[in-house]
C-alpha cells in the first residue's frame, strides 16, 4: 500500500496512519492484540481510500521499465511496439490517473497484464485494463482465487467473485518465459509464501526483479493464511529473491514505506528483510513451543528489536506477531 497523504480516513472512520502512531506512543509502543486486530480489519478499506486520494507517481527504472506508485501494490510497466505490459493492476479508482501517467510514457496501446497474486490491491484494476485491451496472465492459483469468492480471515473481509473480464485467460503452474518489446521476462512460482499463487517476474536485459508481495520494504509483510501463505514460505521466497538478484539488480517490492524518493530496493535490503523474518520466526516459535498463548507471545514483544525499522506502518508489531504465530 502506498499512502501518500498523511491522514487516510476509511469509510469506517479509521485513520490508519494516526492509529499506528498512537499505538506506538502509548503502552511502550504496543497495542493490545485486540486493538491491533481491530485495525487489521480495516486494512482493505484503508487501501481503497488511500488510492482514491493518493498521487500516482512514475519512477523510470531501466530498459523501458517504469514503476507506478500510489495505486495499491507497486505496478511495473514495460513500453514498446508490442504494446504496454503491466505487472499488477492496482486499484480501479486510479484508472484516469494511471492512464494519464502511462500515456506520458508512450502511445503504445495496453496489451498485456501479469498478476503477481490475487489480492485486490494488485488485481482490482484487472477489469478496466482488460477493457483497454490487456490479456491477463497469472499463476493457476491466482486464476482459481479470482474465479470464486474469497475470505481473508486476518482482514475479516469477504471478496466477491471477480467479473469475467478481470479473470486471467492464460495461466501457468511453475515457470514461464515470454518475449515482449525486445525484453525477456521470466515468471516463476514461489510456492506457498504470501499466498499460494505468488510469482516473481524478472526482466532479464534490464536486470529488474518484481517480487510482488513476497517483499515489503521497511514494512512488516502481510501473510495470507486463508489462501495458502505461511511464514516459512515467506522466508523461502525471500531466499529465492536473494538468489535471483545480483549486486546491480533493481528490486521492486510489492509495498514500501511511503515518503521515500523511490519505491525500489536492492539485494542488500532483501537480505535485511530475510534476516528480520528469520529472527522473528525463531523468537515466536520458541515462545509458542514453551506453551504460551497468542496474547502472551504478543505481550513478550518478540519483534521488539525490529519495530523501529519495520513496525511503523500498516502492519503493527502485534499483528505481525499474530501472523507468524499462526504458522509456527
Ligand atoms: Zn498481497
Amino acid at each position: 500500500m502506498s499512502f501518500r497523504s498523511p491522514q487516510v480516513l476509511s469509510r469506517r472512520g479509521f485513520c490508519i496512519c494516526c492509529a499506528v502512531a498512537v499505538g506506538f506512543s502509548s503502552n511502550g509502543g504496543w497495542l493490545k492484540p485486540t486493538q491491533a486486530f481491530a485495525e487489521a480489519r480495516n486494512t482493505v478499506d484503508a487501501i481503497r481510500d488511500a488510492a482514491a486520494t493518493a498521487p500516482v507517481r512514475l519512477h523510470k527504472l531501466r530498459g523501458n521499465v517504469t514503476v507506478i506508485e500510489g495505486s495499491g501494490g507497486n505496478i511495473a510497466v514495460l513500453t514498446g511496439a508490442d504494446g504496454k505490459l503491466f505487472i499488477d493492476a492496482g486499484i480501479t479508482v486510479t484508472r484516469p490517473r494511471i492512464l494519464e501517467a502511462v500515456n506520458s510514457l508512450s502511445r503504445d496501446p495496453i496489451k498485456h497484464l501479469i498478476n503477481t497474486h490475487w489480492h485486490f490491491d494488485h488485481t482490482d484494476g484487472n477489469q478496466w485494463l482488460n477493457e483497454e485491451g490487456a490479456a491477463i496472465l497469472a499463476h493457476e492459483n491466482t486464476h482459481k482465487h479470482l474465479l470464486s469468492a474469497q475470505r481473508v480471515e486476518d482482514w475479516d473481509f469477504n471478496f466477491p467473485t471477480s467479473p469475467l473480464a478481470a479473470v486471467p485467460t492464460a495461466v501457468f503452474s511453475s515457470e514461464k518465459t515470454i518475449n515482449i518489446n525486445h525484453s525477456t521476462l521470466n515468471l516463476k512460482h514461489y510456492g506457498p509464501a504470501h499466498t499460494d499463487g505468488d510469482i516473481s517476474i524478472t526482466f532479464a536485459e534490464a536486470d529488474i526483479l518484481h517480487c510482488g508481495d513476497t517483499y515489503w520494504n521497511a514494512i512488516y509483510p502481510f501473510i495470507d493464511y486463508s489462501t495458502g501463505g505461511n511464514i516459512d514460505g515467506m522466508i523461502k521466497a525471500a531466499e529465492a529473491n536473494i538468489a535471483a538478484a545480483g549486486s546491480k539488480t533493481i528490486v521492486i517490492p510489492g509495498h514500501n514505506l511511503p515518503g521515500h524518493a523511490s519505491p525500489v530496493s536492492n539485494k542488500a535490503e532483501l537480505m535485511v528483510f530475510r534476516d528480520m523474518l528469520v529472527a522473528i520466526r525463531e523468537n515466536v516459535a520458541k515462545l509458542k513451543r514453551q506453551g504460551h498463548s497468542l496474547d502472551e507471545v504478543v505481550a513478550a514483544k518478540p519483534t521488539a528489536e525490529f519495530d523501529a525499522r519495520w513496525g511503523q506502518f500498516l502492519i503493527t508489531p502485534a499483528f505481525f506477531t499474530k501472523l507468524v504465530y499462526e504458522g509456527v
